[in-house]
Parts: C-alpha cells; structure tokens; sequence
C-alpha cells in the first residue's frame, strides 16, 4: 500500500484548479444484533413508542457499568477483515465527551488509535473502480439517541429525545481521503453496502442504517466537512456541489473557510453549520470501565473461515468457473437475490444460459411486477426494507428455481430458442404454469428436424436469388439467408440445423 501524497500532476501555472481531495466517514449500524453494544437492550429500535428501548445503562445512570457485546466485535472483525484491514491484537475503548441532548451519559464510546493501533480494524485498502481506496480505521461505536423537533415554525419549535437508538452498534468506517471524483465515490458506497449485507450485519435498505459524512478540499486548501447527508445518492450530490464551490472561490483568489457544513436538501446546496466541533474539544478519556480485548490468531482464523464469499469473490468464481461475460457477472453478483437464484439454479451445463436469463428477461420482470404488487400496511414505516421484500416475493412469485433451471437447461442444450425462452418466461410468469406445460402449450420447441426445415429454406433461396448468388460464392454472408429463414419459422428454427442446409441446398443449386 503506498501512501505518499502528492501526485505530482497538477497544473503548476494557478489557471486550472487543483485536484478535489475526498474522504468518506460511513456509519453502519449493526442491524443484525440483537442487543445494543453496551447493555442488553434491544438493537432493533424501529418501531417502538418513544423512550421505551432503554436501561439504566443506556440511560448513562450512575453506578452502572458498560458490558461490551461480543457479537459486535466479532461482526466488526469481519467488516474490518473484508476491508484488507490489518486486525490489532488487542483493541480499545475511549470516551469522546461533548454535551448534546441524545447522548445521555454526555459520552459516547467510541475507539481510537491513540496508544498504537487498538481500533477493531485499520490500514486496509480495497480496489474500486480500478483505484486504490485506503481505509484508515474501522472502529466500533454507540449510536446516540434521536432528536425529533415538532412545532408550527421555528420560533415556538419544540424538541423531543427519543433515547431507543442509544447505544445500538455501530460500525464507523474512516477512509483516506483517496476518492478521484464522484463516480469512485458512489462505487465504493455501492460496494460497501452490498459487503455489509451479504456479511451478514446490516441492512442497508433500512432507514438512517447506513449514514455518510464527506470531507472535501481542493489540494492544499482548507478542508470542508459535509455532515447530515441521509442518502447515498445525495452525498455524491453534496460532494459534487461542493467541489465546485470550492473551485469557485479558488477562481476569484478567495480561501476556502475551514468548517463543518450541513447538505440542504431541498435547495442542494451546502451551507455553513453552525456548530464547531474540533477533535481536541472532545477530550478523549481512555474508557478504563471497558477491560482491553485480546483478539487472538485462532479468533480471527475462525471468523475468516466463516466469512461468506464476498461479492467480488462470487464474480470472480462466475467469470472464471462458468465462462460468464465480465458485464453480465457485474450485475448477477452485486444483487444476492438473483447472484442466489442463480446459484439454486445453475447445473454444469446451464450456467452462460441462465445468467442470461436472468439479467436480460427476469430482472425486467420481476421489477414489473412489483411495481404493480398491492402495498403492505407497514410498507411507510419499514421504507426500504419492505421495497425489498416486495421485490423478492415478486421474484418468487414470477419463476421458481425449478422452472428457471428447465428453461435456462432446454436453452443450453440446443432445444429451445432464446427467442422462445422469453416467450416462456413471460407465459410462466403471467399464468404461474409449469415450464412443462407452457413448452407443450406454446409450441415453443425448437425445430431441427431436416425435413421440416428443408421447405422453409428451399422458399427462401427461390425469394432470395441475389442474396443466394452471393452465398454460394461468399459463405460469409450465409448469415443473411439463416435470419430469413429465423423470420419465417418465428425464431424456432435449429440455426445449425439451417445453416447446414442452407450450405447443402446452396452447393447443389
Ligand atoms: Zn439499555
């Protein structure tokens, strides 16, 4: 891993501005725990009255002590461990004080490298789009509670804390500031989203479940934080804003004020936050009530042998084991519902067949029909979440791995068409029939006997006498003559069944 700075390629003559510097703070909460990260309460909050997940603990009452949740660390090693990160022998906990209503112990726990490296995780590095993203630390954290403001305007608002989400896991990803432009930077948030939840230990389509904050400079210049960005596709928004902010400043020779800024939505634009914070404000207090924690050799192998195949091992395996285009293994392997699919489904001859299937006819469908499905009750409150669920129930309903297997094995073994396949993934879907009884129904088989075809393409070498003057002498343009014969027989005809006897008739004529 190289880290040495500068790049050397800006332009040295003041007109061009210099290159934009990002680095990404990601929070994730660990949706998959069951208990908060310090006490036994629930780490699922959503859903619940105000105030009604809590405990003297999560209260920060007096007398009381923190219990570090085991499975937190052991999720965090993952996270940690498929982010190239080295993993410490033993990690840390630290106070980080500051005064806000939603952190009732006027702490929050939180990990630091300040005697060496005691973070659950550090030093990794992770390939994005052909680049190089370092990732400084992950370290292991407490959500603070919820602020809610209620009131007709600002002036009579009042503010209501809401202290369920205190103490839930989370995991803080720090990057280097590595990301060349925007297009790096959602891929890296894609890549990260689909590796928290193929591991296991969030799910990102849940609200406020994965949360970024952006630092931007231009090379050499003050750096700007950008907080409170609540979706990913607005963070790449904010960013790209305030790149060109930046470069405008730079433009008229104005300085780039050092200083937290807050993304506004509705008008996309940054703006100054009023709030300062700096890092030596929060007086870091090694937390002694939290013993160290030794995480040995034997722990981490372990975890390792149980992590499951990340999204970039799986495409690896699908390109290089089943001969699938690059493109097509991109897709198939980022979305576990259909990279599943395509595993329930796969035999040892149908695999180039059915990823086909599945990115070029089943995706299409099945977004389709959960367009159209009826909307649960609890869909507004679960948000995401239950999107999801209803596209995956789609899915179910359109195809089951059974009929996918039978229609991706009659394609590979020659004796359906591609054409045909569509077809009766269509019909399978739209009637729920088996892939059986729409085959016989539909007639959809694909023909190969000679003498069937023989007639279709006498026709067409008598319709086409040019073209056929031109085959017998060019074989290369045969291929002309077998897409007449395809339009006549409606896609069903063997194409190498035609062409040979597109190449007898034609040498005997
Ligand atoms: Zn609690």
């Amino acid at each position: 891993m190289s880290r040495d700075g500068g790049s050397g390629s800006g332009g040295a003559d003041g007109t061009a501005a210099p290159r934009p510097v990002i680095g990404l703070e990601i929070h994730c909460q660990m949706t998959s725990l069951k208990s908060k990260l310090f006490c036994p309460c629930r780490a699922d909050y959503r859903g619940m009255g105000p105030n009604e997940n809590v405990c003297p603990v999560c209260m920060g009452m007096p007398g009381t002590l923190p219990r570090l949740n085991a499975e937190a660390v052991r999720k965090g090693t993952m996270i940690a461990m498929a982010l190239g990160c080295a993993i410490p022998e033993r990690i840390s906990f630290f106070r980080k004080n500051y005064f806000y209503p939603d952190l009732p112990k006027n702490f929050q726990i939180t990990q630091l490298d300040m005697y060496g490296d005691t973070c659950i995780g550090g030093r990794g590095s992770i390939l994005v789009d052909g680049g190089a993203v370092g990732i400084r630390r992950v370290q292991l954290e407490e959500d603070p509670g919820r602020m809610i403001y209620e009131g007709a305007s600002a002036r009579n608002r009042i503010s209501l804390v809401d202290y369920n989400r205190a103490g839930t896991p989370l995991v803080e990803i720090v990057t280097e500031p590595d990301f060349e432009g925007p297009r790096q930077l959602r891929l890296f948030l894609q890549m990260l989203s689909d590796m928290v939840e193929n591991l296991g230990v969030c799910n990102p389509a849940l609200e406020g479940a994965m949360r970024a904050d952006a630092n931007v400079s231009l090379e050499g210049g003050n750096r700007v934080e950008i907080k409170n960005i609540s979706s990913f596709h607005d963070l790449e928004k904010a960013v790209v804003f305030e790149i060109a902010r930046q470069e405008a400043q730079h433009s008229r020779d104005l300085e780039v004020v050092q200083e937290t800024r807050h993304w506004d939505a509705a008008r996309k634009i940054t703006i100054p936050s009023r709030l300062k914070e700096e890092e030596k404000g929060y007086r870091y207090l090694l937390e002694a009530d939290i013993p160290w924690v030794r995480i040995d050799a034997e722990t981490v192998e372990s975890l390792r042998s149980r992590m499951p195949e990340s999204v970039s091992e799986k495409r690896e395996r699908f390109v290089s084991l089943y001969m699938i285009p690059p493109q097509v293994a991109d897709v198939l392997s980022s979305d576990k519902l259909y990279s599943d699919l395509f595993d329930a489904a796969r035999t040892d001859r149908n695999a180039r067949e059915l990823a086909n299937i599945i990115t070029t006819d089943l995706m299409g469908l099945v977004m389709a029909a959960a367009a159209t499905a009826p909307a649960a009750d609890r869909d507004a409150a679960d948000g995401g979440d239950a999107q999801k669920k209803k596209r995956d129930d789609a899915a179910s309903d359109v195809i089951s791995v059974d009929g996918l297997r039978e229609l991706a094995d009659a394609v590979a073994s020659g004796n359906m068409a591609r054409n045909s396949a569509k077809q009766a993934l269509h019909e399978m879907a739209k009637t729920g029939k088996s892939f059986a009884e729409v085959s016989s129904e539909m007639d959809l088989g694909l023909v190969s006997d000679e003498s069937e075809l023989l007639g279709v393409v006498q026709s067409v070498i008598s319709e086409e006498p040019q073209a056929a003057k031109q085959a017998s002498s060019n074989p290369n343009t045969v291929n002309y003559l077998v897409g007449k014969v395809m339009q006549k027989t409606r896609g069903k005809a063997d194409p190498q069944v035609t062409l040979d006897l597109l190449k007898r008739c034609l040498s005997e004529g």
